[in-house]
């Protein structure tokens, strides 16, 4: 049905999509959006990884959802926000035409894990300037969502399940407590209860995102699921 729209996340490292917006990645894959999820490094920093293991997990749940991993090889941890990354990301988009792109939330000051601010900043200079994207959206922080104000939520209770199996098969960051499956509930709650009270009590789960910029249409995307 949709075959022809397209989803481009981006994000520094391999865990980052199934902690900030899985449950919309799948509410994405399921109406038949074609979805890439761009990790940009391996994560091989991490006290946890043993080699490429994060990758072979993130494999795993894209397998799950029904996206495509795409995985490029620049160093985790030394991301820069320089003409090399700008030019990185606009490859991926001008080879994928996404009409929506979506990427970290970027945090002033360093406040925020470096790599994402520098992603964010790549991204969104890449994104604005190419004519297919309509809707250029920020992902929730993982942690210290300093400054974090969503305008814009995606019901994803259908997905909660999926979003916690997704999370749990990131093993080797399972020692994190951000990576507690229950965490993400909480927070899917926490913003239900932002949008409105009812939303919480309904016992419906949100995402929040920052909106960039959109182009309003007649989309799956904005359509609301009612529990
Ligand atoms: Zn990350």
């Amino acid at each position: 049905m949709n075959s022809n729209r397209t989803v481009l996340a981006v994000f520094a490292h391999p865990d980052d999509d199934a902690l900030a917006c899985l449950g919309t990645i799948a509410r994405f894959t399921h109406a038949d959006y074609q979805v890439y999820v761009l990790t940009l490094t391996a994560g091989e920093r991490s006290n946890t990884a043993i080699g490429r293991t994060r990758l072979y997990e993130a494999e795993n749940v894209a397998q799950l959802v029904g996206y495509t991993l795409l995985k490029d090889d620049l160093t985790d941890g030394h991301l820069t926000f320089n003409t090399e990354m700008v030019s990185l990301v606009e490859k991926y988009v001008k080879q994928l035409s996404p009409q929506v792109v979506i990427t970290h939330y970027p945090q002033n000051f360093g406040y925020g894990h470096q790599d994402h601010d520098s992603t964010a900043a790549a991204v969104i200079n890449a994104a604005r300037r190419a004519p297919c994207v309509d809707w250029i959206l920020y992902a929730e922080p993982p942690v210290q969502d300093w400054g974090f104000l969503p305008n814009l939520y995606v019901d994803i209770t259908r997905y909660m399940d999926l979003k916690k199996q997704a999370i749990r098969l990131h093993e080797s960051e399972g020692s994190k407590s951000y990576m507690l499956p229950d965490i993400a509930t909480m927070r899917a709650q926490w913003w239900a209860l932002q949008n409105h009270p009812d939303t919480y009590s309904n016992g419906r789960y949100l995402e929040p995102f920052v909106l960039v910029k959109g182009l309003l249409g007649l989309d799956p995307f904005m359509q609301v699921e009612h529990a």
